[in-house]
């Protein structure tokens, strides 16, 4: 047997041994654990492959690394580490190797688009980066949650986690209802190799939290996220861009929204009509196609082709929306199906046909 081929029969072993909960795990020697955060500081992939990573319990803490060691969270995961430095395929790594970046025991992991558990990953790391003991209502160790500014623990804002099972993705929720938005989650991971850099005591960024190596006066940019930083990070986007955008409409006049929403109706059905009643058989132009859609879904374009990267709930609510008129029409039946206010506004965002049988009007 060519090496090759026994290293992925070892992986797939190793897969079926996470998958049936039967993967015998030891702990980590210190050295062991410094040397694997190292390769997430470095983004050397090739010490994360499943076989290694099966064998090793992945939810312990250890001595995080200068950068995100400061107050009480002087200990963290492997998980923590990679989602704090912004690289998610490391992430996605640990989770199929079974890591659990909740830290309360959500078995959800396998259900959820990976990139969206890469966010949540982002997310969960920081709130307990900054969580202070006996904060939450419930007497958790909470940390303020953006927006509403409540202090709400990882058992309370996981909760809508526990009994996923399909259809809309539950999303991380404070105890008030408000649900998790922070762009400052959303930086790039940046260059590698941050670590011997180091150690430095000085304030941390205030987009990603990363400690620096600067003075206070200095202006250069973040190590980790690139962006300025004493600068305040992004404030959230608002959430519906139509609801401010009617709201706007309502201060003019009563009669702004209703053109509002007609315009809003013929600018979903016309794009619809642009779509094709059937995917191109020619592979390229197949490819073409979603190269397109991927390109106007994205903006100008800043993800990357086939870069692997962490979806926040607004941005996973506009990933594969159909390429052709009936897969359109199918996604936008299903998402109303279960009532997932995201994904219809993403439908609608990008052309639905209002007519089709069983779909919601545009409101
Ligand atoms: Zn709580
Ligand atoms: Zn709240
Ligand atoms: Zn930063």
């Amino acid at each position: 047997m060519g090496r090759e081929q026994k290293r992925r029969q070892e992986a797939r072993k190793a897969k079926q041994l996470v998958q049936s909960g039967k993967a015998e795990r030891r702990p980590l020697l210190p050295e062991e654990a410094a040397d694997l955060f190292s390769a997430i500081d470095k983004g050397e992939v090739q010490s994360f492959g499943i076989a290694r990573l099966a064998g090793l319990r992945l939810d312990d803490l250890h001595q995080a690394p200068w950068c995100f060691a400061w107050g009480p969270a002087s200990r963290m995961t492997l998980a923590d580490f990679a989602a704090l430095r912004g690289r998610d395929s490391f992430v996605s790594a640990l989770i199929t190797a079974g890591a659990d970046p909740s830290g309360v025991g959500v078995q959800v992991w396998e259900k959820l688009p990976r990139a969206y558990a890469c966010w949540l990953a982002r997310a969960a790391a920081r709130l307990r980066l900054e969580a202070t003991p006996d904060t939450c209502r419930c007497g958790g160790p909470g940390a303020e949650f953006p927006p509403c500014g409540h202090r709400c623990c990882a058992r309370c804002f996981w909760s809508p986690f526990k009994d996923f099972v399909s259809g809309r993705l539950p999303e991380l929720t404070c105890f008030c209802g408000q649900r998790l938005e922070d762009s400052s989650l959303e930086f790039p991971a940046q260059r590698r190799g941050i670590l011997r850099l180091g150690p430095a005591s000085g304030e941390s960024c205030r987009t990603c939290r990363c400690r620096l190596p600067l003075s206070r006066d200095s202006d250069s940019a973040c190590l980790n996220c690139a962006q300025p930083p004493f600068a305040a990070p992004k404030p959230a986007k608002p959430a519906e861009r139509i609801a401010s955008a009617s709201s706007l409409c309502g201060d003019l006049s009563g009669l702004l929204p209703s053109c509002w929403r007609l315009w809003r109706r013929a600018r979903t059905v016309r794009r619809w009509k642009s779509l094709p009643e059937e995917l191109p058989q020619d592979l390229q132009e197949r490819q073409k196609l979603q190269a397109a859609w991927d390109l106007k879904a994205n903006g100008s374009g800043k993800r990357m082709a086939g870069a692997f990267k962490a979806l926040s709930p607004a941005q996973v609510a506009t990933e594969k929306l159909g390429l052709t008129r009936s897969a359109r029409s199918e996604r936008l039946r299903l998402a109303a199906e279960v009532g997932d206010a995201r994904r219809v506004e993403a439908l609608l965002e990008a052309g639905c046909d209002l007519d089709a049988p069983n779909a919601p009007r545009a409101s």
